[in-house]
């Protein structure tokens, strides 16, 4: 037998019946964002490696680990080699930077929906390719407590529209670059007498970065950030007075949240406001979506000193934490043509854009030689509405016979007027 393919793993096939939820959610997200003043955003999935590299941190767990590369492609040696896109961050801020776009416009609000990558161990709630809507606010000088509040709060609604019930937003504060330095010392200092407990891995990033060691998901090291006493001693009193102002606006926004010393996100480039979303109708996957304020990263990629913040939030966990929402009922066929011979074929092939034209939706059974038995019960299976019967009767009347699949009754109409005829039903 030849070789059947399987899709690679981590993938996923999304069929017609399960797509119209999909279509919903992004539904309601364009919606949302068009009333938050937000326009979309297109970057192509694959990127330069070094871009990411440099965005999330040459020690990140993604760029260390998942990074899906592909063959080199690299033109005269310039470029580092090409990786598909782990986040959506990064491409922003490259297109905002490559075309200068802190000179056009005071504030930048795009907004993304598509296809990430990431080589992990797949499982439940996490593939290699998973899908974001995401958002990012990039401008000079567009540092606001009010804006990270109102970015939340957008994830929020974007989830809670979507059919999310019970969700938790978890918040912390990092502080500024000079306040994360002094955070990571005293991180380091916290943990170090605990360096035999942690795993390999968490035993290196205590030099090269400690916050990942707040983020490993391994039991042991989760036992010793559970026991570290992190308060916000490490915020300047303009930092804290910050973060204070971004819970006010949250509160006035009604947004609920718990304060989270430990979260601290797994990228390099977060400052201030960072937040996670998560769900307890998930499972061990259980963040629905996360984000921060980045102000140094336009900075880091080539351009101006410009501040930005965003957040993503990950399509197949919301569809997880909603199970049983269902989409729309697609809109289903109005007609389905059935033609008995080879002249009656050539009538209806003309047929069917006069029908379309005028909005109706039709198909047909290119089995012409086919018997009417048989093309009947494959229009059934359509479920169109009606069902057109073209054999030679009709033909030699320029006429077809239409029946009406819910009562069963037939009725003979000319061609002139079946678009009135099918339009009325
Ligand atoms: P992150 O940038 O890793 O915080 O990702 C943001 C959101 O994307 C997460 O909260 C998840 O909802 C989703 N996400 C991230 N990685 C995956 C994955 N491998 N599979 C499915 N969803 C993911």
């Amino acid at each position: 037998m030849t070789k059947q393919f399987n899709l690679p793993r981590g993938t996923a096939d999304i069929f017609p019946d399960d797509a119209t939820r999909w279509q919903d959610i992004e539904a309601k997200a364009r919606n949302l964002f068009a009333l938050y003043g937000f326009r979309e955003i297109r970057t192509p999935l694959f990127e330069e490696t070094e871009l990411f590299a440099r965005s999330m941190g040459q020690t990140s767990d993604v760029v260390q680990k998942q990074m899906l590369n592909l063959a080199a492609q690299g033109e005269g040696g310039e470029s580092s080699g090409f990786s598909l896109r782990p986040e959506g961050t990064a491409s922003v801020v490259r297109a905002y930077v490559q075309n200068s776009l802190d000179k056009k416009e005071s504030r930048s609000k795009f907004f993304y929906v598509g296809p990430m990558f990431r080589g992990e161990r797949p499982q439940k709630g996490r593939l290699r390719q998973f899908h974001q809507i995401g958002a990012e606010v990039i401008g000079p000088g567009t540092t606001s407590p009010f804006l990270d509040a109102e970015m939340i709060e957008l994830a929020v609604h974007l989830l809670t529209k979507s059919g999310v019930k019970a969700l938790t937003v978890k918040i912390n504060s990092l502080g500024t670059p000079e306040d994360k330095k002094n955070f990571s010392a005293v991180l380091r200092q916290a943990l170090e007498p605990y360096t035999k407990e942690l795993c390999a891995d968490c035993q290196s990033r205590l030099s090269r970065n400690v916050f990942r060691v707040l983020d490993c998901k391994k039991k042991t090291c989760q036992a010793v950030v559970d026991r570290l006493p992190l308060k916000y001693d490490h915020l300047s009193p303009e930092s804290r007075d910050y973060f204070d102002k971004v819970k006010e606006a949250l509160r006035m926004r009604e947004v609920a949240f718990v304060e989270e010393p430990r979260l601290v996100r797994g990228l390099d480039y977060y400052t201030h406001t960072v937040f996670e979303i998560s769900s307890s109708s998930l499972g061990s996957q259980d963040a629905l979506g996360a984000g921060g304020r980045y102000n140094n990263l336009v900075q880091e990629l080539g351009g101006h000193e410009v501040d930005a913040v965003g957040f993503a939030l990950g399509i197949e966990r919301i569809i997880l934490a909603t199970e049983g929402e269902t989409g729309k009922e697609p809109v289903g066929l109005d007609a389905f043509i059935v033609p008995l011979g080879e002249a009656a074929m050539k009538e209806a092939f003309g047929l069917l854009p006069t029908l379309r034209n005028a909005g109706i939706a039709v198909d047909i059974s290119y089995r012409w030689d086919a018997s009417l038995k048989s093309q009947m019960r494959q229009a059934d299976k359509t479920g169109a509405k009606a069902v057109l019967i073209l054999g030679e009767n009709e033909l030699a009347m320029k006429s077809v016979a239409v029946k009406d699949m819910a009562s069963g009754d037939q009725e003979v109409i000319p061609f002139a007027q079946l678009v009135g005829y099918l339009t009325k039903k």
